[in-house]
């Protein structure tokens, strides 16, 4: 199998990311630029009123911003497990299909690494990121079947 380079991991911060993680560590090269992310949906305030608006189109960049640094907190726990010189995190804001593209195509990842199901999925054979993912994807993109069994409550 290709050892794979430069490869973009995307995780929903569930339980079962290190799943994800675990299967990507194992399909490429040591030296591998492993990038962790995770995409901060916007999300949309009823409560904005001020004009001119202090904020565009109605979002709460403040629950954002709270979001995005919780999710960073996550990922260093993610990665914490894992004994990898090059892996880097990031967290980015907006639809996380399109985030996750863009980003694989603008660091010129040669792989991406999904979970085959994720919060939204598990009714479907596969879940609407992953399948979003696919649709347009510039690399390969290995979609990971989680076990929701493996890990039990803490
Ligand atoms: P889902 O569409 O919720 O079934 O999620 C399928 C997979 O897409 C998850 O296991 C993650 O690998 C990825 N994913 C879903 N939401 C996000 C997100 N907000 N940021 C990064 N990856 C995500």
């Amino acid at each position: 199998m290709k050892q794979y380079k430069r490869i973009a991991v995307a995780v929903d911060l569930s339980r079962e990311s290190n799943q994800i993680l675990d299967q990507a560590v194992s399909v490429c090269a040591p030296q591998a630029e492993i990038s962790l992310i995770h995409v901060v949906e916007p999300i949309a305030s009823p409560y904005i009123t001020t004009i001119p608006p202090v904020q565009p189109a109605g979002y709460d960049l403040t629950l954002m911003e709270n979001f995005k640094q919780a999710a960073e907190k996550q990922l260093v726990e993610l990665s914490d497990d894992y004994d990898r010189p090059n892996l880097t995190m990031h967290v980015l804001t907006g639809s996380p299909p399109k985030e996750i593209r863009r980003f694989a195509a603008d660091n010129n990842c040669d792989l991406i690494v999904i979970g085959t199901h994720g919060q939204h999925g598990f009714e479907l054979l596969l879940g609407s990121t992953a399948n979003a993912v696919l649709h347009g994807a510039p690399c390969d993109v290995l979609s990971v079947r989680v076990d929701l069994g493996s890990k039990q409550e803490d």
